[in-house]
């Protein structure tokens, strides 16, 4: 049996308390978040913009303290009915979890291997959501990554007769902001019947004309779809999110989760989400209004000279004109008040996501920009 290897040497040892494996790994940084009271425009952690549903206000003020006592449902059963409705699924091959962020690292646990046991990959897009490097070292398991196209979009012949453990991608794609359809999805799906599809669908409510992989689940048993409220619902602070697959891959979740937290979501958590899920009128209105200022901010910085892709998400990826850099354009808008994200890293250095606000927080912002352009 070979032994663990660890993804990064231990160079230095933090802390002789922590364990190896907690000395050597590299935990995701968050885009920052402001002092309280700090007047700033804050475009860098693709929240969205808008209140949630008025119906969550109502229901948080006829909660019922008193339920407060008990351990709430397991499984989230009022969440999962909901969502059940929205996506046209039965509540059975629904799983809950305090966030998406934990709904997909119980997924790295529950159908990738841990490297020790093969040597596969899960295989990654060389440019995605940062948090899949992260649990493919926290959980051991061996991640490959997988190059885009030069315009960032994903090729998924790539993902096609490769040996692999498992896949995961997000759907539309971060911080790229593209979205794949779902004819490329059934590729990669029909390409890798033994092993575990994972589609993040974090930002799908923002791509137009998008259909949800949710949507295949009856026909992929490997497909497993993870959505949330923080970005569609404006609840990043409520920590809910879902995923969805077939009853087998959804029984393994619960096996995890009952191995480290039996109670994920809590009873107002769950209260609130299903108030949010059922209120669709509101989620469409903050749904069409975003997308509208996406689409306009879009045109406006390609006035400007700034190069980016047509956007499927709550974000723009833009890389500025020729005689600023994204690094300084980040550091001068920061200057100012606003803030985007900038990543430093190969590839995606030149360019900047900026979460879309409202119309108002977007004036200030592209005024701010000319100013610097
Ligand atoms: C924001 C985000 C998540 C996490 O959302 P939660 O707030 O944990 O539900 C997951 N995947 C991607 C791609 C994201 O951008």
């Amino acid at each position: 049996m070979s032994r663990r290897i660890y993804p990064r040497e231990v160079i230095r040892k933090m802390s002789k308390y922590w364990n190896k494996l907690i000395n050597s790994i590299e935990p995701y940084t968050a885009g920052e978040q402001p002092k309280p009271g700090q007047r700033i425009i804050k475009l860098n952690t693709n929240e969205n913009p808008y209140s949630p549903s008025p119906m969550c206000k109502k229901a948080l003020e006829e909660f019922d303290i008193s339920l407060l006592r008990l351990y709430p449902n397991t499984d989230s059963r009022m969440v999962c009915e909901a969502v059940a409705e929205v996506d046209n699924v039965s509540p059975e091959n629904v799983f809950v979890g305090n966030g998406s962020d934990e709904v997909l690292a119980l997924c790295w646990q529950t159908f990738f291997e841990k490297d020790i046991n093969t040597d596969k990959a899960v295989l990654i897009p060389s440019i995605s959501y940062s948090f899949y490097p992260v649990y493919a070292d926290f959980y051991s398991v061996r991640a490959q990554k997988v190059p885009l196209k030069d315009d960032f979009t994903i090729d998924p012949s790539d993902y096609c007769g490769k040996d692999n453990c498992g896949i995961s991608i997000a759907n539309p794609n971060a911080p790229t902001s593209i979205a794949m359809s779902l004819d490329d999805i059934r590729k990669i799906l029909n390409a890798n019947k033994d092993s575990v599809v994972l589609i993040d669908e974090a930002y799908a409510a923002f791509a137009e004309g998008y259909t949800s992989a949710a949507t295949l689940i009856n026909e992929y048993k490997n497909l497993i779809v993870v959505r949330t409220l923080s970005k569609s619902y404006g609840l990043a602070g409520l920590r809910l999110g879902y995923a969805i697959g077939d009853k087998e891959l959804i029984e393994g979740l619960k096996r995890a989760r009952d191995s480290f937290n039996s109670y994920p979501a809590d009873a107002l958590a769950q209260t609130l989400a299903t108030a949010a899920l059922k209120d669709r009128e509101n989620f469409e209105r903050n749904r069409q209004k975003l997308i509208s200022t996406r689409n306009r901010v879009t045109k406006e910085l390609r006035a400007m000279g700034f190069t980016l892709p047509d956007s499927s998400t709550n974000f723009v990826f833009a890389k500025p004109p020729s005689g600023i850099t994204a690094e300084s354009l980040y550091k001068n808008l920061k200057a100012k008040g606003i803030l985007v994200r900038y990543f430093n890293k190969p590839l995606i250095n030149e360019y900047l996501r900026i979460s879309i606000g409202t119309d108002e927080e977007m004036d200030e912002f592209l005024k701010a920009v000319r100013e610097e352009i």
